[in-house]
């Protein structure tokens, strides 16, 4: 019996000795101490032979020395863990997870050339508001309560506030730039807007322009051509024909319509320009007098010319897509397409 007690004393100074931090290792003190055949098991046997009189100290030096030993296999076991996950097993010359790549929207792709052909002419980019109140928005753009050309324009409105809408051209950024009051001014002015229209694969109630300003002393309607002359060409190419026809709009006298010669076809006739030749591309004109003075400068001494384009249309045609809603549905098998375009 006391060799028996000498012998389990032997034991604990072992388990308290033993340290390991892999997992084989961890494994093997199970076996030897806690396993089916193992030490402790064996001592157990062990209390058949030991007298009635000393059962019951035997008993509580045994339950005691098998919880010493579990607690010690326990805390051997969770070291092995944490050096795992320190990260000294980790395969460092695995390939990594492949992290998938996103594309620019092909709207995206479109609005930053524009953007990039006229930012080297000198204009900065301006930023207005989406919802907008009447004034910036129509009545500053010589548009007052009640014009006609109000109704080609219809928009969504705030219900809080009838005078709050959603713009219906970034125009609004413009008149926003001029009553700055700091002149001169050459900006262009990207953004979202906004009309009441049904949404069908040719028209959408909410689609993208970007349009551009230029307020100086002596701006003529010749720098306005030259402006968007080299404009055409750096978008649609060197051998792009241009034409103007007159047109109206209430902010700009005299205004025009710019259409370029087709550049699927080179003019002879295609779907895309419904076999015309010439594909619409922007309107323009000279910034009206009203508006100007709308925004406190003098119409006498400043003049300017201002355009506006969609976005929406030449993505249309540059990537080929035959409805106009698929830009805003958001599927990724469309959007897939685009990664390599630029
Ligand atoms: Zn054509």
């Amino acid at each position: 019996m006391d060799q028996l007690l000498q012998q389990i004393e032997e034991y604990k100074k072992e388990i308290t000795a033993y340290s390991s931090t892999d997992e084989k290792s961890v494994e093997e003190f199970r076996i030897k101490y806690l396993g089916t055949k193992g030490i402790v098991k064996a001592i157990m046997g062990e209390m058949k032979n030991v007298p009635n009189d000393r059962k019951k100290e035997f008993g509580q030096v045994l339950n005691e020395f098998k919880t010493f030993t579990e607690q010690k296999f326990e805390s051997l076991k969770s070291q092995a863990t944490d050096h795992r996950q320190s990260g000294s097993e980790i395969d460092l010359t695995l390939p990594g997870d492949p992290v998938p790549l996103g594309s620019r929207h092909p709207i995206s792709l479109v609005k930053n050339k524009i953007i990039s052909i006229f930012q080297r002419l000198g204009f900065a980019v301006a930023e207005g508001p989406e919802i907008e109140d009447d004034w910036h928005n129509f009545t500053a753009l010589n548009l007052p309560e009640h014009h006609p050309a109000r109704d080609m324009q219809d928009t969504f409105y705030i219900q809080q506030n009838p005078d709050w809408l959603l713009r219906t051209h970034t125009s609004n950024t413009q008149i926003r730039e001029m009553e700055k009051g700091k002149l001169p001014i050459r900006v262009i002015c990207p953004g979202r807007v906004y009309r009441n229209e049904t949404v069908s694969a040719r028209s959408h109630c909410f689609f993208h322009q970007v349009e551009g300003l230029y307020i100086d002393e002596n701006v003529s309607f010749a720098d306005l051509k030259q402006t968007l002359y080299f404009f055409v060409k750096e978008m649609y190419g060197e051998d792009v024909k241009v034409r103007f026809r007159p047109s109206y709009f209430p902010f700009t006298e005299p205004s025009a319509e710019m259409d370029v010669s087709c550049f699927i076809c080179g003019g002879k006739g295609c779907r895309i320009c419904k076999y015309s030749g010439w594909v619409e591309i922007l309107g323009c004109g000279m910034v009206h007098p009203n508006v100007l003075e709308n925004c406190k400068i003098d119409s006498d001494k400043y003049t300017g010319f201002a355009f506006g384009m969609g976005i929406e249309r030449p993505a249309l045609i540059k990537y080929d897509i035959n409805d106009i809603r698929l830009f805003s549905e958001n599927d990724v098998r469309f959007l897939r397409q685009f990664t390599s375009a630029v």
